[in-house]
């Protein structure tokens, strides 16, 4: 890997980016000063002390925004902390995560909210927007303090019980009616518990020969279908988070037919991953490192999602990245850990699964990774253009190398990540926060 980027000296009164392609088009010149989008044209010159980040071959993206993230702190810092999860947000081009409530203690209060932003402030390489819980403890019984986490200082906009489906329809409605007044939005995790009872992947012909206990689509497609009428019956938004099954798209595709204010997310993995994986893969049968929530589904389910993230039918991508420890995962299938690591290989696979097959262009992933998750999130200060007067957090990209993952050298404090020793093209070789360099020449700055 040749280092594609160069800093000069260290100074701070100025940046100029050199020949990036701008979402992929011409090679242009970024002036960043103050933290703030300056200038953008040829042979723009910041001064005497300014830095130059020689950008050639290089796609500018506006830093990437994730809308669901799993930090683990507080409360499970052996899988991941507010400190190593924002420099894999950082080393994958994220300026901003939503970082998700079920955590130990559960971010079901001001107080917890508050902490995890404080948290995300001082580990400073990437801005941590903290979900609040729906419901106290996700136990799904009692609504959890939305209007005073809205009211901290982290002022939640994203709420959801993420891990846990809220399952109650009463619960649900009360949720959607309650954060419509400071605009918050319901994220959903949509999985009727009594149809995924001791479930352990896609029910269909893989689980059927395998023998597991099969995850129907129904399950995550029922409670979808509820939630839009739900949302559509109170006048409130809803997010339906890590979208999985082409059903589920067809429900959404209508649900935005009638104008109603539905959004959705679908992660990397299920845009690239299938459940024969269980079955047989490089790293043989039964391997948890595929095992995941919601489940991978099928190659039909794959190409529905990848088409519903082209027409816009799916809002953005959202990494699900969920951090665990290699006992929790590297077990029995039946008693491993669901969830993929994913914040380092998000645009790799992006580019795999989208750009490459034709069916999104870099303005199109930049709508998808980071206007329209800030959007949706309400999130300031993030998921602008790359525009004179924007904040200046831009990521640069090299569409143009492949590398075999390696982990190994991964910020995220856990491994378990199912592209291990495949080739991916891609790789974030810079990221700005506000101007200041994250990530330089690939590495953290
Ligand atoms: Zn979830």
């Amino acid at each position: 890997m040749n280092d594609r980027t160069q800093t000069s000296a260290a100074a701070r009164d100025g940046l100029v980016i050199r020949g990036a392609r701008l979402l992929g088009g011409e090679p242009v010149d970024i002036l960043v000063r103050d933290g703030v989008v300056a200038g953008i044209g040829q042979g723009l010159s910041a001064g005497e002390n300014a830095e130059t980040v020689e950008a050639a071959g290089l796609v500018a993206l506006p830093g990437l925004v994730d809308l669901h993230t799993h930090l683990r702190e507080p409360g499970r810092e052996d899988a991941e902390t507010v400190a190593t999860g924002t420099r894999a947000a950082a080393l994958g081009g994220y300026t901003a995560v939503h970082a998700m409530a079920n955590t130990e203690p559960v971010a079901d209060t001001a107080g917890v909210v508050e902490q995890v932003w404080r948290l995300g402030q001082e580990a400073g390489r990437c801005d941590v927007q903290p979900v609040g819980a729906v419901t106290v403890g996700l136990a799904g019984e009692n609504l959890a303090e939305l209007g005073a986490m809205a009211d901290s200082a982290a002022r939640v906009r994203v709420f959801s019980d993420d891990g846990k489906c809220v399952s109650d329809a009463v619960l649900m409605r009360r949720a959607l009616e309650y954060v419509k007044a400071f605009d918050g939005v319901i994220a959903q995790h949509a999985q009727e518990p009594r149809l995924t009872a001791g479930a352990q992947m896609n029910e269909g012909a893989v689980s059927g020969r395998l023998g597991l206990t099969g995850w129907p689509a129904v399950a995550e497609e029922a409670i979808i279908a509820r939630d839009c009428l739900l949302a559509a019956h109170v006048g409130s938004r809803l997010h339906v988070c890590h979208v999985s099954t082409a059903g589920s798209v067809e429900i959404i595709r209508w649900a935005k037919s009638k104008g109603w204010d539905v959004t959705a997310e679908v992660t990397p993995h299920h845009l690239l991953l299938t459940d024969d994986l269980v079955e047989d893969s490089p790293v043989g049968s039964y391997n948890p490192i595929y095992k995941v929530n919601p489940p991978l589904r099928t190659r039909a389910d794959v190409q529905a999602l990848r088409e519903a993230l082209a027409d816009g039918t799916i809002d953005c991508v959202a990494t699900d990245h969920a951090p665990h420890p290699v006992e929790d995962k590297e077990t029995e299938w039946a008693a491993a850990a669901m969830g993929m690591i994913g914040l380092e290989t998000a645009l790799s696979v992006v580019q795999e699964a989208m750009v490459e097959t034709g069916l999104l262009d870099w303005a199109g992933v930049a709508e998808r990774m980071s206007y329209a998750p800030a959007r949706i999130g309400r999130l300031q200060g993030h998921g602008r253009p790359i525009e004179v007067g924007a904040p200046a957090n831009i990521t640069l990209y090299d569409p143009a190398v492949r590398a075999e993952v390696d982990p190994a050298g991964y910020a995220s404090k856990s491994r378990n990540t199912p592209y291990e020793g495949r080739t991916l093209p891609g790789r974030v070789m810079a990221t700005f926060l506000r101007g200041r360099p994250t990530v330089l020449d690939g590495k953290l700055a």
